[in-house]
């Protein structure tokens, strides 16, 4: 596992570092948890939808270094995004985890997912680098998932 510093790009470790967008979210429509029991990472999404847009996305959770830089960068990528690019920026950045990416120009179109590229090589990374992912698209497949307010009083 010489190799796996390679995998901590600077651009990982900043994230790491100092996630971004890392709160939990008061009014957020919808939320999901992911948890990658192969290492132990926990997470939850937080989005905010207006109309087919994701307004605004955060997270929380702890995790490895690859898992919380990915939530991260997840959250800088997919804010003011529609949910087709979301859709396809999640099948991208699947293939590329899982080493299927066929071209150069479709690790281009990820910009800065493309770090976690490597991955691909560490058959074990592949859930912490995608655990946020599958929970947003989890958060996304439940409809209205505000809680609904009580008029009971
Ligand atoms: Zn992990």
């Amino acid at each position: 596992m010489a190799d796996l510093a390679q995998l901590y790009q600077s651009v990982i470790l900043d994230h790491n570092r100092n996630p971004r967008n890392f709160h939990p979210m008061t009014d957020a429509d919808r939320s999901a948890e992911g948890y990658n029991p192969l290492c132990g990472d926990r997470l939850k999404v937080w989005l905010r939808l207006r109309n087919d847009v994701i307004e605004d996305v955060s997270f929380e959770g702890s995790g490895c270094a690859i898992s919380k830089a990915s939530a991260s960068l997840m959250t800088t990528a997919v804010k003011g995004k529609t949910l087709v690019q979301v859709q396809e920026m999640f099948g991208l950045f699947h293939r590329m985890v899982t080493g299927m990416l066929e071209q150069d120009a479709e690790a281009k179109a990820l910009g800065k997912l493309a770090v976690f590229s490597g991955v691909s090589q560490f058959p074990t990374r592949v859930k912490c680098a995608s655990l946020s992912w599958h929970a947003l698209r989890n958060a996304l497949a439940t409809p209205g998932a505000k809680p609904p307010v009580s008029e009971e009083g």
